[in-house]
């Protein structure tokens, strides 16, 4: 998406289903999650941009897989990546935590805890006039990250962070999984016509080869089930779901 003249983000995918997004400016990129090195690279090079700094959602390989090899490359970047994970993600140069507040670009970015995914995964949250999110893999289109080190309890308190942010936030995840998603979230509601129509659309853009993501919050409001259970209760039961889905 196009902020103003000067600022983008751009989205690389890699791998079967991850995507790289660099928010940049006409001289420097901030890399999220960058899950490969070379892409960056090149992209980089291309277009005669300098790394400013790396952040780290979290500590899974497929986020931090390219890292290293930047800080090869670039030795000055800032690497930014929670307190918490300092044997994880060992090469950290600027530790955060929930409530820290950053300026990169020339931007003041926040820093958000959303534990469930991992016991320690951030988000991170610039409030521009349109206010963005890079969520990792907390929340994806249509669905929520999977729940491998905290609780579902977690998990369903940091969806509520999110949902508590502007309506009109954008948020960008790590990973394409949106029409598998939608899939299985019809399964659980059949009858819902605003699934069955979004899943005409995300069909539309792949088969045009095009991201589904970003999303708007307030878009996601009306598809995610996750984001709509308004109970732990229902939150567990679509989770657990969702985890045995095929
Ligand atoms: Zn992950
Ligand atoms: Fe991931």
């Amino acid at each position: 998406m196009e902020f103003n003249k000067e600022q983008q983000i751009i989205g690389l995918r890699v791998l079967s289903d991850n995507v790289i997004w660099l928010w940049k400016n006409d001289k420097y990129v901030v890399v999220i999650d960058p899950a490969l090195s070379q892409p960056v690279k090149e992209y980089l090079k291309a277009n005669d941009l300098k790394l400013e700094a790396i952040l780290q959602t979290h500590h899974h390989s497929d986020h931090i897989g390219g890292t290293k090899e930047l800080i090869h490359e670039w030795p000055n970047v800032k690497v930014i990546a929670s307190a918490k994970e300092k044997d994880r993600i060992p090469f950290q140069n600027l530790s955060v935590k929930h409530g820290d507040k950053l300026k990169l670009l020339d931007e003041e970015v926040e820093v958000i805890e959303v534990i469930g995914h991992t016991r320690s995964h951030l988000a991170f949250y610039f409030n521009n006039e349109t206010p963005v999110l890079f969520v990792g893999d907390t929340l994806f289109s249509a669905g929520c990250g999977r729940v491998f080190e905290g609780t579902y309890k977690q998990m369903y308190n940091s969806l509520k962070k999110i949902k508590s942010l502007p309506k009109n936030t954008l948020i960008y995840c790590a990973h394409e999984y949106t029409k598998s998603n939608l899939l299985w979230a019809l399964d659980i509601e059949p009858e819902n016509q605003t699934l069955k129509k979004k899943l005409i659309e995300v069909k539309k853009k792949i088969a045009l080869k095009e991201l589904t993501i970003p999303f708007l919050l307030k878009e996601e409001l009306k598809i995610n089930l996750f984001l709509r259970a308004d109970n732990l209760k229902r939150f567990s039961y679509l989770r657990a779901n969702k985890d045995s889905w095929v």
